[in-house]
Order: structure tokens, then C-alpha cells, then sequence
């Protein structure tokens, strides 16, 4: 079956915050600091693009951007994480942009935050982002809405999904 993305989240594993902890615990050695960036990004918003996949093999995959900085105006991190559905939900494959993107990161980290908070309020679909308010955003030199958008056949390109059956 191919797999497609979409903004619905009917397809999301019940991830729950609890296995956001255990899973960051499984896959990286600095658990408590991937833990405590990686939720300050997530209050923070940092999460843009949030796209979820089919069901293919059991294996449902999350992608999104995650900014760099509280400046937002640099390229954003691309991440792509599959959720498996088991008994209890486990992670799979995931990558990230970022140079520590071979383990799983704070922006991953992120990532499993922002998709325990999509589960934890049942929504059905990403909500749209918050309009941009320009030049209040926290008192920063970039005062223009970042464009971050870019076609998932773009993304395709440079990551494919494929990648991910290693
Ligand atoms: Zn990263």
C-alpha cells in the first residue's frame, strides 16, 4: 500500500506523554535533557507542518519542522519519525535535520510531545497555525512571518520516504 500524508490525525497511534518519556529514555543516552528542551520546544511551538501518514505495515509516519531558535527566521529542522501501534506505541525509524539528528534529538523530542498533545486532546485534524503577529513576536530582529512552507514534493526529494525501511 502507499503510503500518503495528510493533515487528519485519525490515524495516530495513542501515544501517550508517559511513552514519550519511556521512548526518548530507550533511544537516547541524555534522556532528561532531551526531555526538558524538547517539551520548551513544544510550549514554545516550535512544531510547524505537522503531517501524518497512512497505516502501512502497522507503521504510521509523523513529519513536521521544528524551528532552530526562538528567532524563527532560520531554515527549520525537517524531522520524519514512524510510530509503530503496538501493545504500547514504540518508535520505529526516525530522523532529523539537525547534526545530532543521528540519535534522537531534542527537535524528535519535540516531535513526540507535540503528537502526545494532538492524542491527548483527541483532535481529528492538525489545527491551522496561529496568525503571524509579526513584529510582537518576542521582541526579535525578524519581524516578518517566516515562510516555511514547502510542497511535500519538495520534502519527497529530499527525504524520501522510502528512506525510512532500512
Ligand atoms: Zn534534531
Amino acid at each position: 500500500m502507499e503510503r500518503y500524508f495528510a493533515a487528519s490525525l485519525s490515524t495516530l497511534p495513542r501515544l501517550r506523554f508517559e511513552d514519550v518519556e519511556r521512548i526518548v529514555g530507550r533511544h537516547s543516552t541524555t534522556k532528561e535533557a532531551r526531555l526538558s528542551k524538547g517539551y520548551k520546544f513544544f510550549v514554545e511551538a516550535f512544531i510547524h507542518n505537522y503531517q501524518v501518514s497512512n497505516v502501512v505495515d502497522r507503521k504510521v509516519v509523523v513529519r513536521a519542522r521544528c524551528y532552530r531558535s526562538m528567532r524563527k527566521n532560520e531554515e527549520p529542522h525537517t524531522l520524519e519519525m514512524a510510530l509503530e501501534s503496538e501493545e504500547v506505541v514504540g518508535v520505529s525509524t526516525y530522523m532529523c535535520s539537525c547534526a545530532a539528528g543521528k540519535g534522537l534529538c531534542n527537535h524528535l523530542t519535540t516531535l513526540l510531545y507535540q503528537t502526545a498533545h494532538y492524542v491527548q486532546l483527541n483532535l481529528q485534524t492538525v489545527p491551522p497555525p496561529l496568525a503571524c503577529t509579526g513584529s510582537t513576536s518576542r521582541g526579535s530582529e525578524g519581524t516578518s512571518c517566516p515562510e516555511t512552507k514547502i510542497s511535500w514534493e519538495d520534502w519527497n526529494q529530499v527525504y524520501p520516504i522510502q528512506g525510512l525501511h532500512r
